[in-house]
Parts: C-alpha cells; structure tokens; sequence
C-alpha cells in the first residue's frame, strides 16, 4: 500500500529524513518508535504533504500512485489520514457540521443531516461519547482527551485506507488507551485499514495486534522486527 525508497526530506534547510525506507502493506499495522527528534513527525507531516517539509530525493507511492506529486486535499480523497498532535480550536464550527462535511467530500454517496447524525451514533458509542459531543464547536475548550476523541471520531466517519496516528497516545490514560486500541482494530477488521502508527509507548502495543515495528533514528530506519521488539527496546531503551 505505502512504500517509501530512500526518502530525503529537509525542513529549514536542515536534512532531516536521510535515506528512508518503508512499506506498510494492506491492513498492516506498523508501529514507528525511536527517540526524540528522529524525524518520526517529519515523516509524517512530508506523507501529508505538509510544504515546510521539501523532499530532496526517493520516491513515496501510495496504492502505486506517486504520492509526492499530489497536493495534502488529494491525498486525504486518496484515503490517508493524518492525526495531529496539537489539532486547531474551531469556534462557531459544531463538530456534526464539520464531520458532516468532510463527509460528504470522501464519500460517493452525500448523507443528509438525519442520516448522517444516525451514522454518527454508532461512532459515539464505540468512543464513549455522549451525542451532545457533536453539538460543540471544534476542539474548542475540549481537554487533551477530547481532543484525541475528536480525532479518532474522524477517522471513524472518514474510515482511511491509511491511518498515520502521530502520538495519539501520548497524554491518555489507560481507559483512553483502551477505546482508542478498540478503534484501531475496528477499522482494521472492518476495512482492512492500514495504520502507522508513531509512538513512544509500548503500553498501548498490548491492546493492539501488531504486525511489523520498525525504529528510526537520525532520520533513518535502523531496525525493523515484530512484536518482541517493543519488550527489548521498553527493557534497553534505543541506546544501542
Ligand atoms: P520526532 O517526531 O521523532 O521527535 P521530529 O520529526 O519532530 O522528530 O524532528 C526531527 C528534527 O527536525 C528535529 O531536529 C527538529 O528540530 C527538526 N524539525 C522538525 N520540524 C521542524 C520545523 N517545522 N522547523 C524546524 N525544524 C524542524
Ligand atoms: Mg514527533
């Protein structure tokens, strides 16, 4: 599904991506770990097109397309998502009206508001959340928490081929752990989404079935494994 050759992004003139290679294949879930400042952001705002990140070299391709050629709307159509560590207050914008119309821009088929608040029932109750969720404006004073669920709550409405999850986790207690785990493998078992999925803490890889961990350091991939990888890496840390 993505695959990535020998990727060279800098930002600021600094190279920071030197030499990525990654393939994340059809309904896998792959978890991206390594210390700080290794790029693992970067390479998540240069898949979604972010113009601060300028790619030097390699070749991304989503689905065989070539995904560097296309602007962020059009990776989004695509089905790539993106979820932000530090997402935007919307004043004046309901969550309903705003996931209403991101909607009905993925979609073939355009949802009513009727319809589309019953299908917005069912996401709410996998997330825990009450329907007056939906009547607030965007992230506007939602807590760390709720901000999280607002992201996960688009997922579920836009359901991605590709979910690239930048520290969704970070900041959640293990309850929140638990229903954002629930999420993944709901999408996943549903439609075989992909996720990448960028973390500093193994604690969440319990709740999830991982397929591939690969981990990244001074912009590059230095080591790639299964599961067992995460318990080596949580007992020697990234030092070696
Ligand atoms: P990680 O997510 O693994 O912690 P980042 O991708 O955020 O790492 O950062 C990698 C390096 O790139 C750091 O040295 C950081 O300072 C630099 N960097 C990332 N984004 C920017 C930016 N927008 N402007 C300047 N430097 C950046
Ligand atoms: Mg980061």
């Amino acid at each position: 599904m993505l695959q990535i050759k020998n990727l060279q992004v800098s930002v600021e003139e600094k190279t920071i991506l030197q030499g990525l290679n990654l393939d994340v294949g059809d309904g896998e879930i792959h978890v991206l770990m390594g210390p700080n400042g290794s790029g693992k952001s970067t390479l998540a705002q240069t898949l979604m097109g972010n113009p601060s990140y300028i790619v030097k070299d390699g070749v991304a391709s989503f689905n065989g397309k070539n995904l560097l050629d296309m602007d962020p709307s059009q990776r989004s159509l695509e089905g790539i998502f993106l979820s932000f560590q530090y997402p935007s207050e919307v004043p004046g914008v309901k969550v309903e009206s705003f996931l209403r119309l991101i909607y009905n821009k993925h979609k073939p088929e355009k949802l009513s508001p009727i319809k589309f608040r019953q299908l917005l029932k069912e996401k709410l109750s996998l997330l825990k959340l009450d329907e007056s969720f939906t009547q607030r404006y965007l992230n506007d004073g939602f807590s760390g928490g709720e901000k999280k669920r607002m992201e996960m709550l688009q997922m579920l409405v836009l359901e991605p081929k590709l979910a690239i999850l930048d520290e969704i986790d970070s900041g959640l207690d293990v309850d929140a752990i638990k229903v954002l785990a629930k999420v993944i493998n709901y999408l996943k078992e549903k439609d075989e989404m992909s996720v990448l999925l960028i973390t500093h803490y193994s604690r969440i890889l319990k709740n999830i079935g991982v397929d591939k961990i690969s981990v990244m350091k001074r912009g590059a991939i230095v080591q790639d494994g299964g599961r067992d990888l995460a318990e080596e890496l949580e007992e020697h840390g990234y030092s070696n």
